[in-house]
Order: C-alpha cells, then sequence, then structure tokens
C-alpha cells in the first residue's frame, strides 16, 4: 500500500464515529480471490451490532436533516476528494478482496467516486413546488423531506459504487444510514468509512456494519424490521431482494431494489459486426462477467450470425488475459467466490448435456482456482438453465433469431428486465426495438450503459427504484403537501 494505505486499511466496523468490534468480539477473515490468501479480519457482528448502528443513525438524523443543503453538499465534497486523492490504494484494496484486475478497480473509484461528486451537486437542488391554487384563499406547497434511516445492503461485484451510489444520495436528501457491505468485500466499504470520518462527516450519519454471510439474514432483517429505519435499498440477487421485499411489509418500509437481470444483446444484420463485438465484449467481460447488466443472451440474426460468432470468439482469444488481477496486462480475474464458480460450472454442463456446442473455453482455467476460461457456447435453447438465469460469468451464449419479431419475443421472454442492448443501423428498427424491450436500461450501438448522469435500474423482477441522476434522490425523499388557508 501507498503513503495512505494505512490509513484507509480498517478492521473494525465503523458505527456513531468510532472504530468498533463486534460486541460478541467475533471476527472473519477476508480473503483474496486470487490466491485464497487471508487479507485481513473484521467484525462479525449480528442483530445487537445493527440495532446499535439504527440508534446512532436515528440519533444523527435529528440534526443531519436540518443541515442546510450548501453544507451537506460540502461534506460530500470533502469526501469525494479526500476518496479522489487515495483512489491508487482504495483500487488496490478492491482488487485484493475481489479479484477485479486492477485497471477496473481504478475504473470503479472514479465511477463511484462519481457518484458523491453528483449527489453533492444534487443536494443543493432537491426542489420542491408550488402549485396553481385552487381558490384566492389558499396555497398549495410541496416540500421534499428526507425519509430518515435508511438500511443499504450492498453485493461484492462493486465493492465501491454500488454503496457509494445509494450512500451518496441518501446523505444528499438529508438521510442518514447503515450500511451493510457483501462479506467478500467489507474493505473496500470501510475504506470509504475512514474517508468520510477524514471528511468530516458527523457522527452517526453513515455507519458500516460488518458481518459474516452467516449473520447477513439476522442483519437483513433487523434493518427491514426496526421501525426506526424508513427505507431499505438494496443490490444484490433477485432471491434475497424477494425476501427483504416481504420482510419490509410490516413495517410497510420504503424500498428500492436492484436485482439481477438477464440482459439480451441483439445484433442485427445491419449492424456493423466488429463494433457489435466490441459492445459484446464491454458489457461481457467486465468484471469477468459479474455485473447484473452483463449481457446474458446474445442473440444474433441469422445471416449473420456465423460471421459474428468467429469475430467474438477471434477477439475473446486475442484480447483476453486471465489471470491476477494485480499482475500487469491481466483483464479478466477470478470469479469472486468458490459459488460464483460452482455456478457458472453448472450452467455449462447443463446447456452442454443439453445439446449446446462449446466453441472456446468451457471449463476451469489451467491457473485452477477460482479461474474459469472465457466462453462461447453455439446451440442455446429455452430450456437450458442459462437461457433464464444470470450466469454471473465470462460466458457468451450466442443464439440465432431470423426476424426482428423472434428477437424481441425472445429477448422479453424472462422475468427480469434490467438492461437490453442491440446493434443496428436501420434507423426505424432502433426505435421500434427500443421501445418494445422490456428493460429499465436500453443500450443502442453501445456495451456500456452505467453513468452517475442516467438512472439506473429495472422492471419485472429486476425490481424498481432508480439510481443515479436527479431521480436517484426520489428513494431518499417524501413529498409533504402543505396547504395555506384563510388567506
Ligand atoms: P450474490 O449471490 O450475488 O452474493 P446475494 O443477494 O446473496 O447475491 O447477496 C447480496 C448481499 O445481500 C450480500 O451483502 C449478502 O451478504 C446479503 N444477503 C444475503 N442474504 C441476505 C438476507 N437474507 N438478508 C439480507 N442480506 C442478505
Amino acid at each position: 500500500m501507498g503513503s495512505r494505505g494505512a490509513c484507509i486499511f480498517k478492521h473494525q466496523a465503523y458505527i456513531n464515529g468510532k472504530w468498533l468490534n463486534a460486541l460478541s468480539g467475533k471476527k472473519f477473515p477476508v480473503s483474496n480471490p486470487a490466491n485464497g490468501l487471508k487479507i485481513g479480519e473484521v467484525p462479525d457482528m449480528n442483530k445487537e451490532d445493527t440495532l446499535h448502528a439504527i440508534a446512532a443513525a436515528k440519533e444523527s438524523f435529528k440534526e443531519w436533516q436540518n443541515v442546510p443543503a450548501k453544507e451537506r453538499s460540502k461534506y460530500l465534497r470533502k469526501w469525494f476528494e479526500l476518496i479522489d486523492k487515495s483512489s491508487e490504494d482504495i483500487a488496490k484494496l478492491m482488487t485484493a478482496e475481489n479479484g477485479k484486475p486492477l485497471i477496473e478497480a481504478k475504473a470503479e473509484v472514479a465511477y463511484g467516486a462519481g457518484y458523491i461528486e453528483w449527489f453533492a451537486e444534487e443536494a443543493k437542488r432537491i426542489y420542491g413546488e408550488v402549485a396553481p391554487r385552487p381558490s384566492n384563499t389558499r396555497e398549495m406547497v410541496f416540500f421534499r423531506e428526507p425519509i430518515g434511516v435508511v438500511g443499504l445492503i450492498t453485493p461484492w461485484n462493486f465493492p465501491m459504487a454500488m454503496l457509494t451510489r445509494k450512500a451518496a444520495a441518501a446523505l444528499a436528501a438529508g438521510c442518514t444510514c447503515v450500511a451493510r457491505p457483501a462479506e467478500d468485500t467489507p474493505l473496500t466499504a470501510l475504506a470509504l468509512a475512514a474517508l468520510a470520518e477524514e471528511a468530516g462527516l458527523p457522527k452517526g450519519v453513515f455507519n458500516v456494519v460488518t458481518s459474516s454471510a452467516h449473520h447477513a439474514a439476522e442483519i437483513g432483517k433487523a434493518l427491514c424490521e426496526s421501525e426506526d429505519v424508513a427505507g431499505i435499498s438494496f443490490t444484490g440477487s433477485t432471491a434475497v431482494g424477494k425476501i427483504l421485499y416481504q420482510q419490509c411489509a410490516g413495517t410497510v418500509k420504503r424500498l428500492a431494489l436492484e436485482l439481477g437481470g438477464n440482459a439480451p444483446f441483439m445484433v442485427f444484420d445491419s449492424a456493423d459486426i466488429e463494433k457489435a463485438v466490441e459492445g459484446v465484449m464491454a458489457s461481457k467481460f467486465r468484471n469477468s462477467g459479474q455485473t447484473c447488466v452483463a449481457s446474458n443472451r446474445i442473440l444474433v440474426q441469422e445471416t449473420v450470425f456465423d460471421e459474428f460468432v468467429k469475430a467474438l470468439s477471434k477477439r475473446i482469444e486475442k484480447m483476453l488475459v486471465v489471470g491476477d488481477g494485480l499482475d500487469c496486462g491481466v483483464n479478466q480475474g477470478p470469479l469472486a467466490n468458490e459459488k460464483q464458480l460452482v455456478k457458472v460450472e453448472s450452467l455449462v454442463k447443463d446447456a452442454v448435456n443439453k445439446g449446446a456446442k462449446v466453441v472456446i473455453g468451457g471449463k476451469q482455467h489451467k491457473l485452477g482456482g477460482l479461474f474459469y476460461e472465457p466462453t462461447v457456447l453455439t446451440n442455446i435453447d429455452e430450456q437450458m438453465e442459462c437461457f433464464n438465469e444470470e450466469i454471473f460469468g465470462p460466458v457468451c451464449l450466442c443464439i440465432r433469431f431470423k426476424t426482428e419479431a423472434d428477437a424481441i419475443e425472445m429477448a422479453n421472454n424472462t422475468r427480469r428486465g434490467l438492461a437490453g442492448y442491440f446493434f443496428s443501423n436501420d434507423y426505424q428498427q432502433i426505435w421500434r426495438v427500443a421501445r418494445k424491450l422490456q428493460t429499465g436500461i436500453v443500450g443502442v450501438n453501445e456495451g456500456i450503459i452505467s453513468s452517475v448522469e442516467a438512472p439506473f435500474g429495472g422492471i419485472k423482477e429486476s425490481g424498481f427504484g432508480r439510481e443515479g441522476s436527479h431521480h436517484g434522490i426520489d428513494e431518499y425523499t417524501h413529498v409533504k403537501y402543505v396547504t395555506f388557508g384563510g388567506l
């Protein structure tokens, strides 16, 4: 670690402005997925610690909600600047605990910090409204107020950005938060807390509760069922999202769910094939395919199918270098954990057993451990598990279609609806298809869609709520209508 390393590499949780161990004294190890070596140990907290953090956030909300927007903005700006200065060290820590190549970790730090910068600016623009009055004796005003304490539950695939796009919006709106990062990647979240402390954020405003997988459900339940928590924002699997949805019913809590996707990526015959291949490379192989917007099903018009599969396979073999994310030139890290490897292996096996053809890859990489070969499969049909499930690994499923209508039907034949992509140079087709895709996000001739300026979120069982853009603030505010009579 560089000069700032000592100060951002934390081994305790951060509650009420203090660095704490679990009340039980328990800890759990964090390891590097590239080599299995232990990097550190952090507190294995449980319900009791979570209730303590909720109480701290509740207390700090009393003041934070009344801190003028301009000042909240300054705190966020300072936090952003400190992250920016420490970006190299945060990126190294992220690669060590998550496995993603350093170049991607650096990009995530810039992207994740971008949300703090963005919401520092949005904090000053949370406007209310004055409505046209219904009679001359009344006026009507709508305020936007922070909802209160929010629980933020985040996954391991983007250890920083998934947290900052929630926390920065919440803090900008005047909410306080209790964050519970994934067990695989708590160190990045603690690094953010260290810099929040350095930025002078008042105690209790931003709390980070760490735990192993063993206590994840208990902590989630405590956050969902607490009457002192006004809202939950979760990014993770659809299965866990559904549990949280149910658990929030008892207290009628606000909820934002960013769940799994099953992104179609369509290549129409008018497309520039090389550009479409580039689009797949960008959308599929970032984080070794472990993103919820990764293209899951690549649908290619039959007239260009063979040409496309050949070009894609060639590009993969030429461009992708698998290895330890800290090694120079590596652009494909290991899968993040054992569960991921088992899942990818089993989806590929199921497809092959049902008739899929392996064009390249199809097995664990020769490096062993959690490394998997970049893979291209053809002869895919809708009965295969991989057609319906998010693969979350470096596996491309190439599927033929005949007509535009067939492609749209296949693309929408899923309960998920996060991202969708297509490549076409037919102007009318572009508008038609963009409107018909049942997803919250559409990339047209573009494989990279996430951006702080844009609303990120899904439809169907991919969830609801939007993160980023000015819409990101909506999840953390309610509208209060005040009418003034007798005028
Ligand atoms: P993945 O399969 O990608 O790990 P999960 O939905 O299991 O996705 O995990 C996302 C986050 O949710 C992680 O921080 C995980 O620890 C947490 N989590 C898992 N189960 C629960 C639960 N029952 N309640 C709350 N959080 C949970």
